[in-house]
């Protein structure tokens, strides 16, 4: 096959772009195809700031082209299936491509169809989301107009990417409302599928303490099901007792339920829940050994963040470069993640933690406590880490 490299990696997001700028640094001898079929990368973890009105969403949008990185085969074109015995995957259009070995990010798939009614009414009527590119501005549009009434922000029962942003995004809102002097006319409504404020117990206590302060009504075990645009009704199963429940909104935000990419679940590739299963340390394929998978579309049992690939990719590219050299995969992924949890304009509490949810905190003051110093280094630093420095292969 002519359309063979010793290296494809599909999806160029976040994960496949660092993968890709690391394998050239460490072995530029090595032919790498990325297949991707977006002509654009964003860097999604300032749609929170967007959303919130600080940034415009342009900032967050660049050219993939300019961080292909070179010597990189960018094939534009989308993966529709995989062929482990053979090593190819199928594309779209291009037909086969065949690999030694193989890196799989495609990311993760917003299911918003799963919930009745909210296709129609997504960016309009006060139903917004921060978690698409044409929609995020909708969000600082809906802020901008509230009046008063519901504010509701949902959670679903499924993993998410950044399980953080659903909450950020209702402080920073909380935040305008206040200093709009509409808070007192208005209700701010968590109502989550999760039966606790953040999955991270460290975390947890100062976030219900942040959530006290703000006088938050919180809702636990609310899974969005329906939206009632005509009524602006929101409705959900009470995952206890799988009774219907109805709240009335003027603004929903909706962090829509998540899966595994379709063409992933439906490949020998996955796992039972439908993520590329791999070895939660080393990274590599539970059947296929020159499979490999990082990122959100991962079976990683760890929070699915961009700061989580930063630490995920340098141990991948080890191993599979191991691999190529005959070598045993040595290097281990302890499960870091990170979220920088945004409680107000100026305001962040920094949580990083592994696998077991232990804390793996990266300055020497407690990070439980809400700064500004963090929400700086949010907004201004990390973006330019991102560009400059991981997508580049660098940091
Ligand atoms: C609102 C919001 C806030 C966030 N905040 C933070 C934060 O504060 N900190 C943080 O670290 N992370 C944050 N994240 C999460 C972070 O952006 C993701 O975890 C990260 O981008 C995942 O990287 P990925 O490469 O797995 O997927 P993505 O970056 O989503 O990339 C997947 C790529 O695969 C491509 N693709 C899809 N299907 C196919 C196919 N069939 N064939 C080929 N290519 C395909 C897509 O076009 C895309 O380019 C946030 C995300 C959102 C939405």
């Amino acid at each position: 096959m002519s359309n063979r490299y010793d290296v494809v990696i599909v999806g160029g997001g976040t994960a496949g772009l660092t993968v890709a700028a690391r394998l050239r640094l460490a072995r530029p001898d090595l032919t790498v195809a990325l297949i991707e079929p977006s002509e654009k990368h964003y860097y999604q973890p300032l749609w929170t700031l967007v959303g919130a009105g600080v940034f415009d969403k342009s900032v967050t949008e660049r050219a993939e082209a300019d961080y292909v990185p070179a010597g990189v085969t960018w094939l534009r074109d989308r993966a529709v299936a995989f062929d482990p015995e053979r090593k190819t995957v199928r594309t779209a259009a291009l037909g086969d491509v065949g690999y030694e070995q193989l890196v799989v990010a495609p990311g993760i798939q917003l299911d918003w169809s799963k919930i009745d009614g909210l296709e129609g009414t997504l960016g309009r009527d006060g139903v917004v989301s921060n978690y698409r590119y044409d929609l995020v501005d909708s969000t600082w549009r809906a802020l901008e107009g509230f009046e008063g009434g519901n504010a509701v922000f949902t959670f679903p029962s499924t993993p998410v990417k950044c399980a953080g942003a659903p909450q950020k995004i209702m402080y920073l809102a909380d935040d305008h409302l206040r200093r709009r002097g509409l808070r007192g006319r208005s209700e701010v409504i968590w109502a989550s599928a999760g039966a606790s404020i953040f999955g991270v117990a460290h975390y947890a206590a100062p976030l219900r303490k942040v959530v006290e302060r703000k006088g938050i009504d919180t809702r636990f075990r609310h899974d969005l099901v329906a939206v009632r645009a005509a009524s602006r009704e929101a409705v959900f199963r009470h995952l206890d007792d799988g009774s219907e429940r109805v709240i009335r909104y003027d603004l929903l935000h909706v962090t829509p339920p998540q899966s595994a990419p379709d063409f992933v679940k439906q490949s020998p590739l996955a796992s039972s829940a439908g993520w590329v299963d791999v070895d939660k340390y080393t990274l590599q394929h539970a059947r296929y050994p020159d499979v490999w998978a990082l990122g959100d579309a991962s079976s990683l049992p760890t929070s699915r963040t961009g700061a989580a690939i930063r630490k995920q990719a340098p141990v991948l590219v080890e191993n599979l470069v191991a691999r190529a050299e005959g070598r045993a995969p040595t290097a281990r992924y302890d499960g870091y993640s990170s979220c920088p949890l945004v409680t107000g304009y100026g305001s962040l509490i920094l949580a990083e933690f592994d696998y077991d949810g232990r804390p793996m905190e990266s300055f020497p003051f407690d990070q439980t406590i809400e700064r500004y110093s963090m929400y700086a280094m949010k907004a201004y630093a990390l973006p330019e880490l991102y560009w400059n420095g991981m997508l580049r292969g660098r940091a």
